[in-house]
């Protein structure tokens, strides 16, 4: 956490309390929450936050590759606190989006038929662990 916040003065960004606040959340966060999520949650807290001021803290922390954005949900962006290769899967049942860390040998950065590969993002669409279990608990 504060590894992130000197991570960002070094690289010259001004934190302003309301970015301070976004920077905060998304650390603290283990899902994939939209800028409406985001602004819902702080605007509690922070009466001066808007939604422009989360916006552009996430265009920002995704420029410098602290954070990803996701395009999984087709109506809007979700934005991933976690910058590390990883893929994802929207669960149509309850609508979250689950971490889903595979290894495949196609989908990798890098050299991939004499292309270079800079940004890899899989997006899974199916039914998530927990429905699938209420859903055979019905079954039964
Ligand atoms: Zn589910
Ligand atoms: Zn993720």
């Amino acid at each position: 956490m504060s590894n992130l916040i000197d991570r960002l003065r070094n690289k010259g960004v001004v934190l302003t309390p309301q970015r301070l606040a976004v920077v905060e959340f998304l650390k603290k966060s283990t899902t994939h929450p939209t800028v409406n999520e985001i602004y819902k949650v702080l605007r509690k807290k922070y009466p001066m936050m808007s939604q422009a001021t989360v916006y552009s803290t996430l265009e920002l922390l995704k420029r410098i590759g602290e954070i990803q954005e996701l395009s999984i949900r087709k109506d809007k962006a979700c934005f991933d606190p976690n910058p590390k290769l990883h893929h994802h899967l929207l669960c149509r049942k309850c609508e979250k989006i689950l971490d889903i860390e595979v290894n495949c040998p196609i989908i990798k950065k890098g050299k991939v038929k004499r292309c270079e590969v800079e940004e890899v993002q899989a997006y899974l669409y199916g039914i998530c662990p927990a429905c699938l279990k209420k859903e055979h608990g019905k079954k039964e």
